[in-house]
Formats: structure tokens, sequence, C-alpha cells
């Protein structure tokens, strides 16, 4: 996610940027509502972080973020795509339409207190992705400029998108798989991260699922000949995934956890299951790939004398980039700036910087904004990039967490649940506010940008999701 190497990319369109009076007025108003409201929002993200539900089951934070939209004269729509937890908010008719992505989902076994040393809270999952403040500071911009278009009779529709289970749900392909962001014009979103950037880079596609073998259980010392071991059949398949790991495009990413492997050595396993991951920045790697695993599987079956079912948990894009939109961003960002440490958190920056797992880089990089294109080949993956085939879409990352700090660890659960997420959060809310008023301001942008969107898809692209026609995997961290 992080890259310091990249140089910007001046994209010279004078006549797409937006400096009129008007922008800079409805910015400034939208800048102070924002200001006054970061204790709130401060505290809607911290009551999110408490909670901590894991994917598909956000039913306090969905329902918190909600109400808040609700009580600030957005008009809801719950339970779409048939996911409880998932919602369309939107105030104002007609066009344009922008639209701004929220996530709330935990992280299951990253339970961390708000303390610079490694201590669980001792619940079950945390936010080592900082999607409570991703979800609190997207609702912060949505309803401040919602604030600034009743204000000024500014027509067209602001949508937030309320999206569950980013972490390996996929949620985000069943909304779209609805259509929820058909007429959308533009999708903003943002990411928790340990500096303040816009990248405009992709990701990698991913495709994901759960193996389940069914074996015989026996004795394993008296009657071993009479069973036929599940956790054989495991076994065998990651053997073979191992050895083909030599004979994918180097840029493949295959991991894989035994989710079970059976309950006593004395029992040969009538059950096993093995959970798969397999990504490339190429969607059509990741399906050729895939396929290859489930060879794998159904030959470990075969060998095994087991039976074997494969359930799809998960499937998403690469992300398309967008460099009209990215422009808006960065200009925005730049604008609004980063933040600075005051000694309290500086103190606790130190602290966590000496914990194993962090790189040592600048505590002042909360203040940097880097604008450039990573290497595209990096990071992980997200469901975001089905929306960004979908529509134009950018996203940002705001320094949330302690520069040095890594995604899905407890230092990145203890950042977010003090004043440095909060902060952090602010600038992702700043930057989006004020990008939506350039686009609210500006049909030449959103038209430029569409004109991107059609030539980087082509134009024989027809959207087919890597789920195919599933159902939300509704229980996958049961
Ligand atoms: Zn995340």
């Amino acid at each position: 996610m992080k890259n310091h190497h990249f140089i910007f990319l001046i994209l010279t369109i004078p006549f797409l940027s937006v400096n009129s009076l008007v922008a800079q007025n409805a910015k400034q108003k939208v800048l102070r509502n924002l200001e006054a409201q970061a204790g709130l929002y401060g505290s809607i993200s911290k009551k999110i972080w408490e909670f901590a539900e894991v994917g598909y089951k956000e039913k306090q934070s969905s329902t918190l973020l909600q109400e808040t939209l609700k009580k600030a004269g957005f008009s809801i729509e719950s339970g779409v795509a048939e996911i409880p937890t998932a919602f369309v908010a939107s105030f104002g008719s007609g066009a344009p339409v922008i639209g701004i992505m929220a996530e709330y989902d935990a992280l299951p076994g990253m339970s961390q207190d708000s303390i610079p040393q490694k201590k669980s809270l001792g619940g079950n999952s945390g936010h080592a992705c900082g999607h409570h403040l991703f979800g609190t500071a997207s609702i912060a911009a949505a309803i401040s400029v919602k604030e600034w278009m009743k204000e000024t009779g500014q027509k067209g529709t602001i949508k937030v998108y309320g999206c569950p289970a980013e972490e390996g749900g996929s949620g985000k392909v069943y909304m779209v798989r609805a259509g929820l962001f058909n007429g959308v014009n533009a999708m903003l979103h943002w990411h928790p991260n340990d500096e303040n950037t816009v990248s405009n880079a992709s990701s990698l596609a991913n495709k994901a699922g759960k193996f389940r073998f069914y074996g015989l259980s026996s004795h394993a010392a008296a009657s071993p000949e009479m069973g036929r071991s599940a956790l054989d059949a495991v076994e065998a398949m990651n053997h073979m995934a191992n050895m083909m790991r030599e004979h994918v495009p180097s840029s493949t990413r295959i991991h894989y956890v035994i989710t079970n492997g059976g309950k006593a050595p004395n029992i040969v396993p009538d059950f096993a299951e093995v959970y798969y991951y397999v990504r490339s920045p190429k969607r059509e790697i990741v399906k050729d790939v895939w396929n290859r695993i489930e060879k794998a599987a159904e030959g470990a079956s075969l060998g095994t004398g087991t039976k074997f079912e494969v359930e799809l948990i998960g499937g998403v894009y690469e992300v398309l980039p967008n460099d009209v939109l990215a422009k808006v961003m960065g200009d925005n960002l730049q604008q609004i700036g980063g933040y600075t440490l005051d000694s309290k958190e500086l103190e606790f920056a130190t602290t966590i910087q000496q914990t194993p797992g962090m790189q040592k880089v600048d505590l002042n990089s909360t203040q940097i904004t880097s604008i450039g294109r990573p290497d595209p080949s990096g990071g992980g993956s997200t469901d975001v990039a089905d929306v960004s085939w979908t529509v134009p879409t950018i996203g940002m990352g705001a320094a949330t967490w302690v520069p040095g700090t890594s995604a899905h660890s407890w230092q990145a659960v203890a950042a977010g649940g003090m004043s440095i997420g909060k902060k952090g959060m602010m600038v992702a809310a700043k930057t989006i506010a004020s990008s939506t008023i350039d686009l609210f301001l500006s049909p030449e942008i959103l038209k430029k940008a569409k004109e991107e969107l059609e030539k980087r898809r082509g134009a024989d692209f027809k959207y087919e999701s890597l789920l195919g026609n599933r159902k939300p995997a509704l229980n996958y961290r049961d």
C-alpha cells in the first residue's frame, strides 16, 4: 500500500481544474462544519471500534451509521442486495449522482487495547484494518456535503453505500451485481493507512473458497484400515498447490489456512476443511489458477478415498484506476494537508514504533501527502475493485496509524482506537467532502472520468462477478 518512491505524474488538463470562487467558498464551509463535528464523529468511530463486528455480523455498526445519516435527513434503504447489514443512504434528487463508500467490518482474532503495548481487550475481534474510521469518515463527508446542498439548493444526489464484509466477504460484489451503483457518476472511497496519499493504484484480483473433505472415521491404532482420512486429503491438496507455485506467473499469490484438521490424533478424521485464496494482478490468471486448485482438490479426494466439495466465499476484480478522479482527489488532499502529532501522540507513536513488526520511518509522515502511482503488483485485494469497473472510482489513504504500521496488525487496532486514528479519519472526511463538491460543480470532470472508464475497460466489457450467482456468504465468519 505504501510507496514513497514514485513521482507525481502531473496531469496537465487545466480546463478540468475546479478553482472557482464558488467551489472554494463551499469547501471552506464544509470544512468548518466537519471541524465543528469532529468530536461527534470521533465518538461514533470509537463505538464501532468497540463493537468490532466481523463481516456480515456488523449489526450495531451498520445501525449506528444508518441512524446518524437518517437524523441528518438522508433516506435509507436497508438490507440491500440480500445483505442485512448493507444499506444505501440518499439525499437530493436527479443527476449528478455522487456516491461515497463506507465500510465497518472488523477482523477475527485481533482484539487489542488502544495502548502502545500488545494487550488483548479480551474480545474475539478488532479493527485491524480501521474500517470503523472508514465508515465514520465517509458518513461525515456525506453529511457535510448534504448541508451545503441544502443551503445552496445544489442539484443532484449524494449517496452513501454501506458496504459490509470487505475482509474476505466481497460484500460490494453482491451490491454491484444487484445494480445498486447504476446511474452513479462517480464513487469515492478511502482507506486507513500510515500516510496520507492518493495512489490511484490497482490491486490484486482474488478468488477465495473453502474446500471440505469427507472421509470415514475409525480407531487410528486399532483399525486404521477402516478409515479414510479427510486430513490426508487436505495435506495432499496442499502439497499439490505448493508444487504448483513454480508453474504459475510469478506475481500470483496462493495462501491457505487449515480451518478444520480433525479433533484428536487417535481418531481418523472424517472431516477436514482448508480455506484458500488465489490472487494476481489480473483476474484472468486468478480464474485459471483457481481452476487448477480445484483440480488438485479433486485429485486429492480421488487418491485418499474421500469426497470433497468447494464453497466459493469471495471473488473480486483488480481495481481499475481513474486518472481524472485521482487528479481531483490529489489536489484536494494537497490543499487539506496532513496533521501534526501532539506530545501525547508523539509519545504513543515513539513507544509503538519500537515494537516488533513496525518499520522505522519518520514520525512526521502524518504531514506528508504523497501522490503517485505505486507498483500495481503490490498490496492486497479489495471489493472496491468491482465497483471501479462499473462507475469511475477513486480512493485515498489517510494516516490513521503511526507511520511504519502495517494493516492487519495489533498496532493498527491500537492507533485506530485513539486520537491518531480520529485525526487521520478527519483528513479523509475533509478530502472526500471537498472532492465531492468539485464533482458536483463540474460536469466536465464527470464526463472525462466516464470516458476514461470506458476506454480502460474496453468497448465489449460486460460485468461478470467472479462469484457467479451465489448468494452472499453471510456465515463465512462462523
Ligand atoms: Zn481494509
